[in-house]
């Protein structure tokens, strides 16, 4: 049995894939963090799309209703979708 510590420590830019990321509650506003909720433990430091520095952990709910969306995050993350979106199937 090997105790691998896979995606343990790891930087997660090592998977960065830009059209993946997660919203987190922090300090009063919902950031979305670049990468997948499981390349993180839990008390990891992530870094926003805005920038900030966001401790990942369990929010309680009342935060996700609390907080609103973080702007810079919002448009960054839009944009990164918008790409996506901008390949438009064709439907006739
Ligand atoms: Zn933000």
């Amino acid at each position: 049995m090997t105790n691998a510590n896979v995606g343990r420590g790891a930087k997660p830019s090592a998977r960065l894939d830009p059209q993946i990321f997660f919203w987190q509650p922090e300090n009063g506003a919902r950031h979305a963090i670049p990468g997948a909720h499981a390349d993180y433990e839990l008390g990891e430091q992530g870094q926003s799309l805005c920038g900030q520095p966001v401790r990942i952990r369990p929010a309680p709910e009342s935060e996700w209703i609390a907080f609103p969306t973080c702007d810079k995050c919002w448009q960054a993350a839009k944009s990164l979708l918008g790409e996506l979106k901008s390949v438009r199937p064709r439907l006739w």
